[in-house]
């Protein structure tokens, strides 16, 4: 059997525009499944919190054998892109493993900021993007508007006359086909996607590595995870010779150094959904291995006699932590059973082991760890992973992690690419300078939208994406990538306002809060368990305060059932994860439970807090 041609290509889409319903079309047409195949589980689906955030956190690869009629078998191998912020440094590594993208358009709503960060790494590597403006079946599409944008887009981002010149379908996932015209849209029967197939394999090139065949064995780790039965495992794209299952391997670091030698003890590659074992590979394809335990991405696997690495991206070094602990609040393992120290542990060194940007450090406290990762946003995200799996935590204020060199103390900057409307770049300029961050460049990014580059240190960004959100009214897009380690840039004003504290344990009450509002702004409702210690609200001036959220109205005669029904209170400010960790100072942790998230004085009773607190001054 001649082996099949292959491409590699990358797919871009906003979710939600029909990433996950295309690519199963692709798969059943490229006949993946087999007639007594169910597939329940879909390609590329996301998991809850990448829908809710809108984001692809984790790059997933898929790959289909296309038999199309009149044309040599090939294999396609379609990757995932991350699609954000704290993923930046693996979004250009997944990038070099593909020779072509998709950029994929939901044809009524048109391009969104979150995909323009990835399109613009893309274009940079010199891809040539093809274009599907999907759901054209709607009746809502606006096809000419959206490739209008597009168009736009590709012009802003620096595209060149060839990438601008791109190729487009239009198409519908869920109906499963894709032609070159609206007209053939509306008219033609019998449609399928064999004219993306067909473009795939016309438009983009074959890869390179092809041409290295026969040199040494080389493979760029890209893609890190860890398997029950394989231990660690690694993907990336072969990008020279051939490799067979059992072969002696040694795996190179960034600069060379060699960290590890090893047999190869399975090669896997991507089928459809699945990643099944084969006994070799060769130059081009994207493969799984396992068999070592040191290296991890951006290392290079290879043969024996490899002497170079192959060039990569550095993995973006951890920027903030956090310290988890046991949640040894009064409500304590009321909503989660996943609550002691050994648990939480055995948890948190896992993901450390699948998550190339995740560290967990013990700690001289047996109940806590320090776990280091690229950013808020990514610490959230396992926080609330695990929140959702049953754990109970509590969490420290992140904090920056510094470096010292000769006595000089050096913190980690990002450069953060801003899209926002015209009208708020002001706003964001303002609120950026106040967080230290140093506006590089400014320009128009078309449709009415502005693109602002800075220069930010990593500890001004803490809890600014939320602001960032309600100043430009939702439209703003923030991406994040690690720039440098720079001279430490000084005090960053943290929060003016103090914490309102609960001084007693119970329910709190509509008619003890309606009298706190006047203090400052409620983070609970009524009828909620509280105790002493717990923060209910953010204090209108500076300091901290302890109050009593529980007393209730002294019984009448006039209305004696107790309710307080004629009381209106302001709907608390909920704060979510993310916005909980920014808010809280040093002194204060949030707990975390499947059921809520609560914020604490670490020190719960008001003496020993004071008694703490002069510790720390004196
Ligand atoms: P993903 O988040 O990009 O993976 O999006 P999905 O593939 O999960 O699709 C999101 C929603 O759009 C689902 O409700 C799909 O049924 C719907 N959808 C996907 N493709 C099409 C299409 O071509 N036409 C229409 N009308 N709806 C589609």
């Amino acid at each position: 059997m001649p082996t099949p041609l292959l491409r590699n290509i990358a797919i871009i889409a906003h979710v939600d525009h029909g990433k996950t319903t295309l690519v199963d079309q692709m798969l059943v047409q490229g006949g993946a499944f087999r007639e007594n195949e169910s597939h329940a589980e879909r390609a590329m689906d996301s998991n809850p919190q990448e829908r809710e955030r809108g984001i692809t956190i984790l790059a997933k690869p898929t790959s289909i054998l296309w038999t199309g009629e009149g044309h040599p078998e090939t294999r396609i191998n379609i990757v995932d892109t991350p699609g954000h912020a704290d993923f930046g440094g693996e979004v250009e590594r997944i990038l070099s493993m593909v020779d072509g993208c998709v950029l994929l358009v939901d044809a009524s709503e048109g391009v969104m900021p979150q995909t323009k960060f990835v399109l613009s790494k893309a274009l940079a590597r010199g891809l040539r993007p093809m274009v599907v403006l999907n759901k054209v079946d709607r009746p809502s599409a606006e096809p000419a508007q959206a490739l209008n944008d597009i168009f736009e887009l590709f012009l802003a981002l620096g595209a060149s006359d060839d990438q601008a010149d791109f190729p487009i379908l239009y198409a519908s996932g869920k109906e499963g086909w894709a032609v070159a015209s609206m007209d053939e849209a509306r008219g033609a029967a019998n449609k399928n996607l064999q004219p993306l197939f067909e473009l795939i394999v016309r438009h983009v090139p074959e890869p390179e590595p092809l041409k290295r065949r026969d040199e040494a064995f080389a493979l760029l780790a890209t893609i890190l995870d860890s398997d029950p039965f394989l231990g660690r495992v690694l993907t990336g794209r072969i990008e020279s010779g051939r490799v067979k299952v059992g072969d002696p391997v040694k795996a190179l670091a960034r600069d060379g150094r060699e960290i590890e030698r090893g047999r190869l003890t399975k090669l896997l590659a991507y089928r459809g959904l699945k990643r099944v074992p084969v006994d070799s590979a060769e130059a081009g394809d994207i493969v799984a291995i396992a068999g070592l335990v040191e290296p991890t991405v951006a290392d290079t696997i290879g043969a024996m006699d490899l002497a170079t690495p192959i060039p990569s991206t550095p993995i973006d070094p951890p920027t903030l932590a956090i310290t988890v602990s046991i949640n040894d609040s009064p409500l304590a393992g009321r909503a989660g059973d996943k609550v002691q120290s050994r648990v939480i542990r055995a948890r948190l060194l896992q993901e450390a082991e699948s998550n190339v940007a995740i560290r967990v450090r013990e700690t001289e406290n047996r109940d806590a760890f320090e776990v280091a990762g690229r950013g808020e946003l990514q610490l959230g995200v396992l926080i609330e992973t695990m929140r959702r799996e049953g754990f109970e935590v509590s969490i420290s204020r992140p904090k920056v992690l510094t470096r010292t060199e000769n006595g000089q103390v050096f913190e980690p900057i990002e450069e953060v690419v801003i899209d926002v409307d015209d009208e708020y770049t002001g706003v964001v300029i303002e609120k950026m300078s106040l967080r230290k961050a140093e506006l590089q460049d400014m320009r128009p990014s078309g449709g009415g939208k502005t693109r602002l580059l800075f220069h930010a240190p990593s500890r001004g960004l803490v809890g600014y994406h939320g602001e960032f959100l309600t100043d430009t009214r939702g439209s703003g897009v923030m991406n994040r990538l690690f720039h440098e380690w720079s001279n430490w840039r000084g005090d960053i004003p943290g929060r003016l306002r103090g914490a309102l504290i609960s001084n007693d344990k119970g329910q709190s009450t509509a008619y003890a809060l309606w009298n706190l509002e006047e203090r400052g702004q409620m983070f609970i409702a009524d009828g909620e368990d509280v105790y002493e210690g717990m923060i209910i609200g953010e204090n209108a001036r500076g300091e901290d305060l302890d109050v009593n959220p529980l007393k209730g109205k002294k019984l009448t005669n006039v209305r004696a059932s107790g309710k307080d029904e004629t009381i209106r209170l302001t709907p608390p400010r909920r704060l979510t994860l993310e916005q909980a960790m920014a808010w809280i100072d040093e002194d204060e942790l949030v707990e975390v439970t499947p059921a809520a998230i609560r914020l604490r004085k670490a020190y719960l009773d008001p003496n020993e807090r004071k008694r703490a607190a002069r510790a720390s001054v004196g």
